[in-house]
């Protein structure tokens, strides 16, 4: 990249006829890199291809680009954060790592590092291994809250952005600032957000995330996102289609539309872009671009648990592994008790022989 700019540079001022550029040409003799005064100096531009290929022989670093060369993903889209330099450069930094799986994960500890005496799995549910995959998709300790921001983050723009353009909102504010209406209704459109939808019929899957009538037209469309790991993206898209096809003619024949669409809005949690999501946000009438809003609230918010996962939970536990190894101490607040209780169901894998009692104040010892 550097050599590639040093070489367009040299070639601006070679071709330059004004007598400014050929006394800066003389001039050069090594003051800047260009080094311009000696006209056959080379200046190697490495091949990339032997680069990329070395990257994808590597079993672990390479998980990400073989994923990011699946036939489903827009690979330039995929990158476009990398290109749009709007993020915080330690962000920058943090998500690479993430995608090159090069962070402490017990997993990572255990099988590349070769640390004795790690355990793999999971700090927080003690389920599964820590990979990289399991904090970012897996863990169901992060489910119902961590997993769940990420994914409404993502349908809030959609959200809001479907909502101005059918003019029910007047205006955008920043998506994190955000909290949807249940229905913003006009005489043309009506929009729902995270409804269930009462049919004569039960169906199961009744509640997407989103809910777009346009009513002039009688066009609904069942708007669902997802924010999976960065496997089978075609076939999370595929699976929202079957899973409200049930919902969607039976819409269509109560709710006397002309036609029901089900859109899913799919991208992996650490912004690999498919390519149907093209598809998905033009079928709304959505900005081309606008994919790049939801790739970076979904990698700020992978940043963000990653790093809550790994480096505060990492403090807490050598905090109280040596805690518990003092053998016999008090905790009075209640909420000191209940983050205490909390951090020792996080810990029970390694400490579970610990008894608490209570009165008034709350004691814990290790059994003997
Ligand atoms: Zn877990």
């Amino acid at each position: 990249m550097h050599n590639k700019h040093v070489n367009k540079l040299r070639e601006y001022f070679y071709n330059k006829d004004a007598a400014l550029h050929k006394t800066v040409i003389e001039a050069d003799k090594k003051y800047t890199p260009l080094n311009m005064a000696d006209r056959n100096a080379v200046f190697q531009i490495e091949i990339n291809d032997e680069i990329l290929h070395q990257w994808a022989q590597k079993a672990v670093h390479g998980g990400h680009f073989s994923d990011l060369h699946q036939e489903d993903v827009d690979i330039k889209a995929s990158n476009k954060w990398l290109s749009n330099g709007d993020l915080y450069a330690e962000t920058e930094g943090y998500l690479l790592a993430i995608q090159d799986r090069v962070l402490p994960t017990r997993n990572y500890k255990k099988y590349i590092l070769n640390t004795p005496h790690t355990e793999d799995k999971c700090r927080r549910c003690g389920q599964n291994g820590e990979t990289i995959e399991h904090i970012l998709n897996v863990c169901s300790t992060l489910a119902p809250t961590k997993y769940t921001i990420r994914h409404d983050n993502v349908a809030k723009i959609v959200h809001q952005n479907l909502a101005v353009k059918h003019h029910l909102l007047e205006q955008k504010c920043p998506y994190f600032k955000y909290s949807p209406e249940a229905v913003l209704e006009s005489n043309t459109h009506k929009l729902m957000w995270n409804r269930s939808i009462i049919t004569d019929k039960a169906i199961q899957h009744n509640r997407p995330d989103i809910i777009l009538t346009i009513k002039n037209e009688m066009i609904t469309y069942l708007i669902d996102i997802a924010v999976p790991w960065n496997r089978n993206l075609s076939n999370t898209h595929n699976r929202k289609i079957q899973k409200y096809s049930e919902l969607a003619s039976e819409i269509k024949r109560v709710w006397r539309q002309r036609e029901v669409h089900t859109i899913p809005v799919v991208l992996s949690s650490t912004g690999l872009i498919p390519k149907k999501l093209h598809k998905s946000l033009q079928s709304l009438g959505l900005q081309q671009y606008l994919y790049m809003e939801l790739q970076k609230a979904s990698i700020l918010q992978t940043c963000h648990l990653v790093r809550n996962f790994l480096h505060h939970s990492q403090e807490a536990e050598e905090f109280w592994k040596t805690t518990i190894s003092n053998s016999k101490f008090k905790v009075r607040a209640p909420r000191e008790a209940s983050s205490f209780i909390m951090q020792l169901e996080l810990l029970r894998v390694s400490y579970p022989i610990v008894e608490q009692q209570l009165a008034g104040e709350v004691h814990f010892r290790l059994k003997r």
